[in-house]
């Protein structure tokens, strides 16, 4: 079966402007909130922490709880269920993806109002409809609704470190190839493709390569683009819109490797690959990695060839249900060649 009807429910507070996180306080105070509950990432920089701190208040909104999380562990987020007041009107996650993959897990379970918070844009789960957490030691992609309310501070999220720019924006172009994989399952299995879910996704995702600049704007872009892709996987009940096979060879590298990368670096090398084998949107994710500095970040510490190779070829069996370009025939001589002598991927393999 392909299709679930989904009831959506969808942010509906949405800020994405300069210094946001100073706002924070009034945003809760238009809301009447009296008991807001933070879960913040572990190690949460002061200059990030301090402004929602002094906003809260100035509006004299007394903070009910503030918990530091730190990894994204399916136990971490049920005892936070067990231990937090029951009397939460809000809960806020603040930090980076993993506390932010906790905190909307819990509000789900919860039944609370949840705002998510990010300070970096690493990927699409600040507002997507899963929480990935990890249970009994492996990465799950566990269902949870949609914040409520998205804040992102453009000043924090463009200071954030290069590493997550560029896992943002490999995030991003993974949607192209996702479509096309989507399309290609339509048309060789008849799998129905939600076409507002698949226009919604393109349109934000396409405003962001004409611009591909890291500057306010540019993070305005991102940080929309992305949003309205987790809102577009929850309008079709699916992660479609936002995942197909460089998705696979994403997960299966996190199976290979010791130590897995970012989701985003990876996924972007992948969707490069994958476009190619899709014959479509090649140059275009190319040159738009190229005008982010992508390439130069992963030569600076190249991916493993061998440890690549496997993941191509293991990637079908990750989610056999899903088909993708990979399901069309065996690719990994194709991603081999790719590797040896593609220019556009010259320095960003070592064997
Ligand atoms: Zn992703």
């Amino acid at each position: 079966m392909y299709w679930r009807a989904s009831q959506v429910g969808i942010p509906s507070f949405v800020r994405i402007k300069p210094q946001a996180l100073g706002r924070l306080g009034i945003y809760a105070q238009r809301e009447a909130y009296r008991k807001p509950v933070f879960l913040v990432s572990a190690g949460l920089p002061e200059t990030l922490s301090q402004p929602v701190l002094e906003g809260f208040e100035a509006k004299g909104i007394k903070i009910h709880r503030w918990i530091e999380v730190d990894g994204a562990d399916f136990d971490v987020a049920t005892n936070l269920l067990a231990e937090l007041p029951s009397d939460c009107d809000a809960l806020l996650g603040l930090g980076g993806g993993k506390c932010l993959d906790v905190a909307k897990y819990v509000a789900t379970l919860a039944g609370w109002p949840y705002y998510a918070v990010p300070t970096s844009l690493s990927n699409d789960g600040f507002c997507a409809p899963q929480s990935s957490l990890t249970l009994r030691g492996r990465r799950r992609s566990l269902p949870a609704q949609l914040p409520f309310g998205v804040v992102v501070d453009m000043e924090a999220c463009l200071q954030a470190p290069d590493l997550l720019w560029w896992s943002g924006v490999g995030d991003l172009v993974a949607k192209l190839t996702a479509i096309r994989d989507w399309k290609l399952a339509y048309h060789q299995c008849g799998e129905p493709v939600d076409d507002l879910a698949a226009l919604l996704s393109n349109a934000t995702v396409h405003q962001f390569l004409a611009r591909p600049t890291r500057d306010l704007e540019g993070i305005r872009l991102l940080a929309t683009a992305l949003m309205l892709n987790g809102v577009s996987m929850a309008m079709c009940g699916s992660s479609r819109p936002a995942s197909g096979a460089e998705h696979l060879i994403s997960h299966a590298l996190d199976k290979i490797v010791q130590h897995p990368r970012s989701h985003g670096l990876q996924v972007g090398v992948a969707a490069y690959l994958v476009s190619r084998l899709q014959s479509d949107n090649a140059e275009l994710i190319a040159d738009v990695l190229d005008k982010t500095g992508f390439w130069q970040g992963i030569r600076n510490d190249p991916f493993s060839r061998h440890e690549w190779l496997q993941a191509v070829r293991e990637a079908p069996a990750v989610k056999p249900e899903r088909f993708t370009v990979l399901s069309t025939r065996d690719c990994v001589d194709e991603v081999a060649a790719m590797i040896d002598q593609d220019k556009v991927l010259r320095g960003c393999f070592v064997d």
